[in-house]
């Protein structure tokens, strides 16, 4: 068991805060599945765009998925570490069951494997 686990509770909480945050800026919560987000699509207007206008709307899009995308990933890695902190697992590996070193977690509150199974996550 992790000695300072609500510091880290608290740690991923504000850290979800602030993705789902930033999320609703960028995306829409799916009505029927909460958990996932839908990204808005900017307003194209192809009457009056140009082309090269309409293709830059696209490539704002394009940034702007990807963004979301990131952002939904790092939420589903924060969720995945509160529930473990809910279990009573959090800090340790998904992989090993060894204790995560606590400067990996310090980094990376939403770790859940050791350093040594870190490409697997
Ligand atoms: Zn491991």
């Amino acid at each position: 068991m992790i000695s300072d686990l609500d510091f880290y509770k608290n740690k991923l909480k504000e850290e979800e805060t602030r993705l789902e945050k930033e999320l609703s800026t960028l995306a829409i919560r799916n009505p029927e599945h909460p958990e996932d987000w839908q990204p808005t699509t900017p307003e194209l207007n192809p009457q009056l765009s140009d082309d090269s206008e309409l293709a830059d709307k696209f490539e704002e899009f394009d940034t702007q998925f990807g963004i979301e995308t990131a952002l939904e990933e790092r939420l589903i890695g924060v969720k995945k570490a509160l529930k473990r902190v809910a279990e009573g697992t959090y800090g340790k590996c998904e992989k090993c069951h060894e204790v995560i070193d606590p400067k990996r977690l310090n980094a990376n509150p939403a770790a859940i494997t050791c350093l040594k199974h870190a490409d697997t996550e």
